[in-house]
């Protein structure tokens, strides 16, 4: 149970509390459901969960490889002493390169410049670089094209002959693995098999291919290949909807009630007062508004469980603060408020709010603000799962 506070004058007002338990058996769960390595994604401060306990967590349960999108993060993860195998796939071509290569962090490459500037680090660093090709498969987004793929084969090989990088990787992203049935899949296969036969043809020779998320690690055994990424399920969402994996979420974000007041009917709530009570009620007042991550774009549809109960908030989500119609509940200064969690005692989830907010559960967990103390729970259970599989 998670109790904030509790009376602590020097408590947090709010706090996300991390269950580093509920995500050491996510990852044992995902990496049971494959015959690939995982790859657990944690950049963006691993979804907001916080970088360190989260990689520290995953790589006890199970992962093989960390994945994170910049220079920054990888450097972060090293200078922790966190010495596993880990990919960073979003870089600018100019970039100093040096730096991660010596820190023996992978790196992916969608385009010659890229790949030069890579190789250009690696005689900086005066080793190798480890380098997976990225090609794009449907997504459009980032990944070498059709027609540039053949010259990035030619100058990845060229590079590899005078010593400075290794391709160890051939990689893509999925552009729609959360719709059942969606016929993109296959055609994504296809290419990724093509651009697959073009490198080896080319003289590369690949040992990871990798091109699933965690909506695909779930539901498309046909696209895990060597290695899986996995990102939001490893917090506890099911990346598919209506295909329970067992999931449990990691993340609640709490906070407590700081002010009540008793209010008529027809009392005006906010700016502009767009909310109006229906009856006599009770107004009470929490510490935690968009700055925050409750999601101003909720404003009108958000609920927060109060006194076991979810009560609708009243009028705006402001930067700081927002203001809860309980009603009738008894509720009182000092009382604790939840903003999502497990759902177990029936307070909204993350999936909750990204509905009521139009949006993803990536952004409601990425959205949960700096000024939010997180608090971890342990892993309980030491145990290792005995699914751990040797990477390259
Ligand atoms: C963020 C990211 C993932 C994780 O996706 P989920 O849907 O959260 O599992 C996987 N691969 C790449 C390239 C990503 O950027």
């Amino acid at each position: 149970m998670i109790e904030l506070g509790g009376g602590d004058p020097s408590a947090p007002l709010a706090e996300a509390v991390v269950d580093l338990d509920a995500i050491a058996q996510n990852t044992r769960l995902l990496a049971g459901r494959t015959g690939a390595a995982l790859l657990a994604v944690v950049k963006a401060d691993a979804f907001g969960h916080g970088l360190l306990p989260v990689a520290r967590t995953v790589l006890a349960a199970g992962a093989g490889w960390l994945g994170v999108t910049s220079r920054a993060e990888a450097m972060a993860l090293r200078d922790a002493g966190v010495t596993a195998p880990l990919l960073s796939w979003l870089h600018a071509p100019d970039e100093d390169f040096a730096p991660v290569v010596a820190a023996g962090v992978d790196l992916s490459a969608a385009s010659t410049p890229h790949l030069a500037g890579i190789a250009a680090g690696a005689r900086r660093a005066r080793t190798r670089a480890n380098v997976h090709l990225k090609v794009d498969t449907g997504l459009a987004r980032n990944g070498a094209g059709d027609g540039d793929w053949p010259e990035l084969v030619r100058r990845a090989r060229a590079f590899e002959t005078a010593g400075l990088l290794r391709v160890r990787g051939v990689w893509s992203h999925l552009a729609t693995a959360e719709v059942p049935g969606d016929r993109g899949v296959a055609e994504q296969l296809r290419r990724l098999e093509r651009a697959l036969a073009l490198a080896r043809a080319g003289g590369l020779a690949p040992d990871l291919v990798h091109l699933a998320n965690s909506a695909a690690l779930v539901g498309l055994p046909r696209t895990h290949f060597d290695l899986v990424r996995a990102g939001i399920a490893l917090y506890g969402v099911e990346p598919l909807p209506g295909q329970a994996a067992g999931l449990r979420p990691a993340m609640t974000l709490c906070s407590r009630v700081i002010l009540t007041r008793r209010v008529p009917a027809g009392t005006g709530v906010s700016y502009g007062h767009d909310y109006v009570t229906r009856a006599a009620s009770t107004l009470a007042l929490v510490p935690l508004g968009f700055a925050d991550g409750v999601p101003r774009a909720a404003t009108g549809r958000g609920r927060v469980w109060i006194a076991g109960r979810q009560c609708p908030i009243a009028g705006r989500v402001t930067m700081d603060q927002i203001v809860v119609d309980v009603g009738d509940l008894p509720v009182r200064t000092g009382d604790e408020v939840l903003l999502f969690g497990s759902g177990d005692r029936g307070e909204p989830t993350v999936g909750d709010w990204a509905r009521w907010a139009g949006t993803n559960p990536h952004e409601i967990f990425t959205g949960v603000g700096a000024r939010v103390p997180r608090r971890y729970l342990p892993v309980r259970t030491a145990r290792r799962s005995g699914r751990e599989r040797v990477s390259a």
